[in-house]
């Protein structure tokens, strides 16, 4: 079996990724997807807030993801559902498995990978304490009420203030369950602002900042209490231990891309961000291999995986036409890096071919703090290429830096470094 493109995951990135493949000329792509049916995390997302950027309008997960498989229709992209990826090769073969056709080889002649993430669990954060039941990753709770129909208790405690914990606390509530908080370890929540507003304030549900959930307790294996405390940096203070009856705790403690695939593909993966380290197309260090969306770096709205994967099919098809018509450029130059400045957690891309760039490049970069009246500043060695000032930057909300192909050839060859200075500090 041979396809031009193969996209590995039919979430909104694959979705937007094979669509924008095909518009520009990818010839036969396969859309490869381990569920029952596409649409990804955004199934079971039925809350609104999805497409503004994208559609202008409020749209609920279920919603958005619908207007993409709608537009499949006539376009000749093929899908194959209940279908798992189990391993990628180097020279761009696809082994997947299904019920209805069993164990197959799939060569492609480019591939995109969008998988997402999955959620940090319990053992990957070591909480302490019994195991009883009740425990539970907030997005599985969110899989059992908004789509199997199960709800999954009624005193609720949620550790995690990400958008996920946020939106799960109005959920719960909306069900009929009492939640009593949610417990943040940092000083500031990681979730966005309106999320805040509109999922804790609207139901008087408190928010601990600074505090961790330090032991468990069960009665008859189910949940009986959770005790908190607060905490100094990372570490527990004694004796500000707050004891919560609930029956359930739902965790909220950060998303993981899903990178078993790639990594075993051998693409090269950043620590910072966790997915592939890609450059200006969102191309992995394997040629003809694209990643975008949550498996490159967790985004927190929908609108930005569209923008990104879109880049990405339209690459994946470009590249395959080099490799059709064998114009495939010889590397020109050696591509820049964009290094992490004072506060910033990471960029994508981060590298750059700079002859490559037709007019601009978009950098997707998060802060590490929360910085008010601050400015983001690019340099190449000394020389400022550009700088921006921003009211505030929040660790929870993605920024978006567009950087000119000018300013890009100022760097004359030399790596580009991020940073941001705070007011006074200029
Ligand atoms: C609870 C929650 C609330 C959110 N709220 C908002 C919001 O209000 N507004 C907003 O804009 N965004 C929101 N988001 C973010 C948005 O939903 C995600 O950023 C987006 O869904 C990521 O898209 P993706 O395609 O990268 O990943 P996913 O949607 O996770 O899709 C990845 C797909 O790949 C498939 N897959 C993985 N591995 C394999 C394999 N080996 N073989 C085959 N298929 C595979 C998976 O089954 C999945 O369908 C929210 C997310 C969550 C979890």
């Amino acid at each position: 079996m041979y396809y031009d493109l193969v996209v590995v995951g039919g979430g909104p990135a694959g979705l937007a990724a094979a669509e924008e493949a095909k518009k520009n000329g990818a010839g036969s792509v396969l859309i490869i997807e381990r569920d029952k049916e596409l649409g990804g995390i955004l199934n079971q997302c039925i809350h609104s807030g999805f497409g503004l950027h994208v559609f202008k309008e409020q749209l609920s997960g279920p919603e958005y993801a619908q207007r993409f498989i709608d537009r499949l229709e006539g376009t000749g992209i093929e899908v194959k559902t209940d279908t798992m990826v189990l391993g990628i090769t180097p020279e761009k073969s696809v082994y997947a498995i299904s019920a209805a056709e069993g164990y197959m080889k799939i060569d492609a002649g480019a591939i995109v990978l969008a998988m997402g993430c999955r959620e940090r669990t319990r053992g990957a954060i070591a909480i302490p304490g019994e195991r009883p039941s009740g425990i539970f990753t907030a997005g599985a709770a969110q899989k059992y009420i908004n789509m199997d129909g199960y709800m999954v208790g009624k005193k609720v405690l949620i550790l995690g203030s990400g958008d996920i914990g946020l939106i799960m606390a109005r959920r719960m509530t909306l069900e009929g369950a009492e939640v009593k908080a949610v417990v943040e370890l940092m000083p500031y929540s990681n979730g966005l602002k309106r999320n805040i507003a509109q999922c804790l304030d609207d139901y008087g549900i408190p928010l601990y900042l600074s505090h961790t959930v330090t032991d468990i307790k069960g009665e008859n294996g189910r949940l009986s209490k959770v005790i908190v405390s607060k905490v100094n940096g990372y570490d527990p203070i004694p004796g500000t231990e707050i004891e919560f009856d609930v029956d359930t705790l739902l965790l909220s403690v950060g998303l993981v891309p899903e990178n078993e695939l790639s990594r075993s593909a051998g693409v090269v993966l950043d620590k910072r961000t966790n997915g592939a380290i890609v450059d200006e197309t969102m191309m992995t260090s394997i040629p003809g291999i694209f990643a975008c969306g949550n498996v490159l770096h967790v985004h927190d709205l929908v609108d930005f995986v569209t923008h990104e994967s879109e880049r990405a099919g339209k690459a994946a098809a470009e590249y395959l036409k080099a490799q059709r018509e064998g114009t495939e450029k010889e590397e020109a130059e050696a591509p820049i890096e964009l290094h992490n400045g004072d506060f910033i957690g990471y960029t994508v891309p981060q590298k750059v071919t700079v002859s490559k760039v037709d007019k601009f490049i978009e950098v997707l970069f998060r802060v590490r703090a929360v910085l008010n009246n601050a400015t983001v500043v690019v340099k190449a060695g000394d020389k400022v290429l550009m700088s921006k000032k921003h009211e505030q930057m929040l660790p929870a909300e993605m920024e978006k830096l567009i950087i000119p192909k000018k300013m890009l050839e100022m760097a004359e060859g030399k790596d580009i470094e991020i940073a941001v200075v705070k007011e006074g500090e200029e």
